[in-house]
């Protein structure tokens, strides 16, 4: 899939809209359309890379980059801190939207899995 027909990259350009938390020049979060969680961002880098498959050593500063906001937005929660990251890579993963992404999930008690 190119970034012409992804539904990212289509939020990213403001194509299609979505729910902005927060952004920065490399990163935009927007609120997922069907949280798991009583917050569950989706962390995405705002360029097209389909998932850690496709990563390259060139632009993998991304994924530190998903890192930072994740600090940022669990410094924004009130309350407990506590977050779960999730990225699905591959479709028997559980990937449907194939633009790299990254679940923030909070607040409430995590299971195991
Ligand atoms: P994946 O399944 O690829 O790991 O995650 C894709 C996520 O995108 C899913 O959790 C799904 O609910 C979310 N999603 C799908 N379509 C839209 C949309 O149009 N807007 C928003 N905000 N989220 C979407
Ligand atoms: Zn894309």
């Amino acid at each position: 899939m190119s970034s012409h027909d992804c539904l990212f990259c289509k939020i990213i350009s403001g194509d299609i809209s979505a729910t902005v938390v927060d952004q920065n020049d490399d990163i935009l979060v927007i609120k997922d359309i069907h949280p798991k969680a009583p917050i569950h961002y989706l962390i995405i880098p705002k360029i097209h890379i389909k998932n850690i498959q496709d990563l390259q050593e060139e632009n993998s500063r991304y994924i530190a980059k998903m890192m930072l906001m994740a600090k940022k937005l669990s410094q924004k929660l009130s309350g407990d801190q506590s977050f779960r990251l999730i990225m699905n890579n591959g479709a028997q993963a559980g990937q449907s939207v194939f633009h790299m992404h990254c679940h923030f999930l909070s607040g409430k008690v995590m299971n195991d899995f």
